[in-house]
């Protein structure tokens, strides 16, 4: 498809918001709050808002955090704590209505480039929309003074699949879950899904009852919780008629109060959680299942190293109690016309082979930067707490938790991001860079997750495209709500960190 530049001169905005998903849309709200005299457009290349819970939209597909937490800290959740993507957009849609955001939001605008300008202080910003009733795109630029990342940290567009030798002779079909074929029909298919994570949880019950045989392909086991889809006590509360306001807040401080519990007994007392989990698989499988717990269920990994995915009702272990689904743990040696060859010697057969493999990294949106000319190495800057990066101005990036509800996180970096706006604004700069003090110059530098702590493939495929972090604040990003609740809110924006001009 052709793209022509458009000679129209670029659109000026205070703010630019990259990306509608759970991140941005926030963003925006919060901005329109806190400062309601900036003008901000929010750009997002794809036809509407969303961004993960759009992109995916396979069999099942749902939270694995309860929506109290991975809800806004300012919007009430009102139903069941793990939600379908459905009801998560419809949430969200909601949020825009009730501001009146959609004014300000731009699909079909994919950002191609972004250029810092120190003589013009602003960011130039290229993007690529398609021309309406045309088969071809233009591209149209935008001026902004601030750079506002809520671009996630994966690639839309495809996820990640493993080369295993023989692909190209399989004769039925390969899907990846966050591209999935509408035409897809599983009905009576033998369908083999590789991965063990919390997409491949979820999607196997979904499907099981229409297949003929599904089976989850894993190269090693992965801890599961498993619980009923409800929370007590919001149940109560709402019987008690509390304000809905109320009752969110109560709930998500619950819920992190037993998540900073659970947390803390994971790192103290890693074998009594792990018996408990296992305990948990063991009896939502019923008696019978002991082998394949033992063999299928138990993670050679701490609890906590990896996102530990949850259960809701035990779907996942119904459909294999009721032979519909099987786990194999096994290496593939290569694909065959028929199916997979594990190393093992045992054979697979297969109609549908699913790649439950995980994501490919973006750092920043796939967006070309460049610095007064310069192109931007992201893996070459150090963080600026977790949220700016040493010599990138007027740039912040939201990065939310694994462990914990990604949204969080989100929420608190929009008040930072508004404070030091509103902090800029006082001091009349124009500009903020993070910049190494002289005290910080030479510290050791870690990597942005530290694998130790947490290891999912995508991080480790990708942790060479990313930041590092120094060895003291505020080079660091926590990840850890209960530190950043009150530390972030306090945060000095004077301690010489940030170079304002
Ligand atoms: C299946 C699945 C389930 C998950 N479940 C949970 C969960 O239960 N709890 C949890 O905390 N986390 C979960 N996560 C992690 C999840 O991705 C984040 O929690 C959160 O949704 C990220 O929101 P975001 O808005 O920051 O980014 P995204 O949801 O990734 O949205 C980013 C948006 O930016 C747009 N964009 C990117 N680049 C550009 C560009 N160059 N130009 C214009 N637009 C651009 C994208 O199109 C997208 O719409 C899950 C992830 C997946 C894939």
């Amino acid at each position: 498809m052709a793209t022509a530049v458009s000679t129209a001169s670029p659109e000026t905005f205070d703010v630019m918001i990259v990306g509608a998903g759970i991140s941005g849309i926030g963003a925006a709200y919060h901005l329109q709050q806190q400062c309601p005299g900036k003008r901000y457009v929010v750009l997002e290349s794809q036809a509407g808002y969303g961004g993960t819970w759009r992109t995916h939209r396979y069999p099942g597909i749902r939270s694995d955090s309860d929506l109290f937490t991975f809800g806004y800290r300012f919007k009430p959740w009102m139903g069941a704590p793990i939600a379908t993507a459905a009801e998560i957009l419809k949430y969200m849609g909601d949020v825009i209505a009730e501001n009146q955001l959609a004014p300000h939001i731009r699909y079909r605008h994919g950002i191609v480039s972004a250029s810092w300008s120190s003589a013009d202080q602003r960011w130039l910003i290229e993007a690529t929309r398609p021309v309406p009733d045309e088969d071809r795109t233009e591209t149209v630029q935008f001026s902004v003074k601030f750079l506002w990342m809520c671009q996630g940290y994966y690639r839309h567009a495809e996820g990640y699949t493993p080369e295993w030798p023989g692909m190209a002779q399989f004769k039925g079909r390969i899907v990846h879950p966050q591209t999935w074929p509408d035409d897809l029909d599983l009905a009576g298919k033998r369908v083999v899904v590789i991965g063990s994570g919390a997409t491949a949880a979820t999607l196997i019950p979904a499907i099981a009852d229409q297949c003929a045989q599904v089976t989850m392909l894993q190269r090693s086991p992965t801890y599961f919780i498993t619980g009923r889809n409800a929370n007590e006590l919001a149940d109560t509360l709402r019987q008690l008629d509390i304000p809905a306001e109320w009752t969110h807040e109560i709930v998500r401080r619950k819920v992190l109060f037993d998540q900073a519990n659970f947390t803390r007994r994971c790192v103290a007392e890693p074998e009594v959680v792990k018996r408990e989990l296992l305990a948990g698989v063991s009896a939502a499988l019923g008696p019978g299942f002991e082998d394949q717990v033992q063999q299928h269920l138990t993670p050679r990994y701490r609890p906590w190293q990896q996102r530990i995915a949850f259960v809701p009702d035990a779907d996942l272990f119904k459909a294999v109690r009721s032979g519909k689904a099987a786990i194999v743990t096994d290496q593939i040696e290569s694909f065959t016309e028929t199916g997979i060859q594990l190393t093992s010697g045992q054979v697979l057969d297969a109609d549908v082979v699913i790649t439950a493999t995980g994501f490919n990294l973006s750092a920043l949106g796939d967006i070309h930067f460049t610095i007064d000319g310069a192109p931007l190495d992201f893996a070459d800057t150090i963080t600026w707490r977790g949220t700016m990066f040493t010599g990138v101005p007027n740039m912040a990036w939201v990065f939310g938790y694994f462990r914990a509800s990604w949204t969080l996180r989100a929420d608190l970096i929009a008040d930072l991001v508004c404070r030091l706006l509103q902090h800029m604004d006082a001091r009349g700069a124009s500009v903020v860079t993070p910049t190494l003090r002289p005290q910080d110059q030479g510290m050791p530098l870690l990597p942005w997750i530290d694998p130790q702590n947490f290891n999912p493939g995508y991080l480790a495929r990708g942790m060479a495209l990313l930041p590092r972090q120094g060895d003291h604040p505020p080079w660091q990003q926590s990840q850890d709500y209960a530190l950043d609740k009150d530390e972030l809110p306090k945060v000095d924006l004077d301690d010489g960190a940030l170079v304002y001009r």
